[in-house]
């Protein structure tokens, strides 16, 4: 049975500052089931009590999961003073205190992109340990061989000599593959094909752990992702974190 303070629940909800609500609860803007409260420190069950905030329900959310569809020059990251990043896509209402990118695309991938504000699974969810799976579709600047789809699916060694994990490796048509790859190195798909000595024109990720981006999410849009996706794509991760991932 978990217990929160009043404003502090109304904060994180909400994403508005502490004091913004402390002077909504002051002026009546709150009700906890069904009665109007003007103390702030009340302590409410956030499981069973019915919060209302400015005539609207308040529902308890533990964390926020979004799915992003990731537009090209657009960097991930979580602030920058001058570039616009994945964060300033978010919608206001979907908006959390300490949301962040699990993992990073880079500048001009587009595609699949998670967003959280549960630390844990997003380092659960970037680590190799976990042999999440992540689907790119990339378009080379060269035609790949049987030698090549062999030598990523015994780990092809990069640059810095560095030996990566088995992926695997589809031709679609003569420029165009699909990548399947269980950990996430900075630029590793580039540097995995510039092993091989191709070039990667286009990056767009298509899935990572089973979840793909819902048809109708446009480049640049973000979605919450539902408890059955959860369940479904990282039952694994959910299982060592706590059960109840919402
Ligand atoms: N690998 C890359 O090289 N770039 C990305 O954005 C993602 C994976």
């Amino acid at each position: 049975m978990e217990k929160q303070r009043l404003d502090r629940f109304l904060s994180n909800q909400l994403n508005i500052s502490r004091n913004t609500v402390r002077t909504g609860i002051k002026n009546k803007m709150a009700q906890v089931n069904g009665t109007t409260v003007n103390d702030c420190t009340v302590s409410i069950n956030v499981n069973y009590d019915v919060v209302e905030y400015c005539g609207k329900r308040v529902a308890y959310k533990k964390f926020i999961y979004l799915v992003m569809n990731k537009p090209s020059g657009i960097i991930t990251a979580s602030n920058d003073k001058s570039r616009q990043t994945v964060l300033d896509l978010v919608p206001e209402s979907l908006r959390r205190k300490g949301l962040a990118p699990v993992g990073r695309l880079d500048k001009d991938t587009t595609g699949l992109l998670i967003l959280t504000d549960n630390g844990d699974f997003a380092h659960k969810c970037i680590s190799p340990k976990s042999n999440i799976e992540k689907v790119y579709l990339a378009e080379l600047d060269g035609e790949i061989n049987q030698d090549i789809i062999y030598e990523f699916a015994n780990g092809v060694v990069l640059a810095d000599g560095y030996k990566c994990k088995p992926a695997k490796l589809q031709k679609i048509d003569k420029v165009n593959v699909r990548i399947t790859v269980t950990e996430g190195k900075y630029h590793q798909i580039k540097r995995m094909f510039g092993a091989v000595g191709l070039g990667v024109n286009k990056l767009h990720r298509e899935a990572v752990g089973g979840l793909s981006i819902p048809s109708n999410l446009k480049a640049g849009e973000c979605a919450e992702m539902t408890e059955s996706d959860l369940n479904g794509c990282f039952a694994d991760i959910l299982s060592v974190l706590d059960k109840r991932p919402l």
